[in-house]
């Protein structure tokens, strides 16, 4: 499937490139919650992590934490938020796996909050017995 990534990745739609290297290649987010804002993208086309091969998804981790090394170098950032919005109803937008860094600061008003629901009487041990694995 031809996503925006892959234009991106092909060169048929500009974006300013930090990163590349056999799996995956990193860019600046066009619309960032923090300026600094990167995506780590797989070149192959997986839209969620459960089609993506161990060793490629492990390797993305593995250059967020250099990207996440190099935001707090260069930017200093307090902090960074590691996100994957997996899945359409996780909100992702693009149906191509990849990896948010998103430079933090104290204080810097952005919030990535999600609402909280609250358990009733024995159901977070059913879930628990549920979701073993
Ligand atoms: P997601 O919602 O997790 O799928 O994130 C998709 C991200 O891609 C969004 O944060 C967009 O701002 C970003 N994005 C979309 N088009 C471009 C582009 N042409 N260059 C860089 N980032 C982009």
């Amino acid at each position: 499937m031809e996503t925006i990534f892959t234009k991106i990745m092909e060169g048929k739609i500009p974006s300013v490139r930090l990163h590349e290297d056999e799996l995956c290649f990193v860019i600046l987010d066009i619309n960032p919650v923090n300026k600094g804002h990167l995506l780590i993208i797989s070149k192959e086309c997986y839209p969620t992590v459960a089609d993506c091969p161990d060793a490629t998804l492990c390797h993305l981790m593995l250059v967020a934490k250099r990207a996440d090394a190099k935001l707090r170098d260069i930017l200093h950032c307090d902090a960074t938020n590691l996100i994957i919005n997996n899945g359409k109803a996780g909100g992702q937008e693009v149906p191509h796996l990849h990896l948010h860094v998103i430079p933090r600061w104290e204080n810097d008003t952005k919030s990535i909050h999600l609402q909280k629901e609250t358990y009733t009487d024995g159901e977070m041990a059913e879930y628990g017995k549920k979701l073993e694995f």
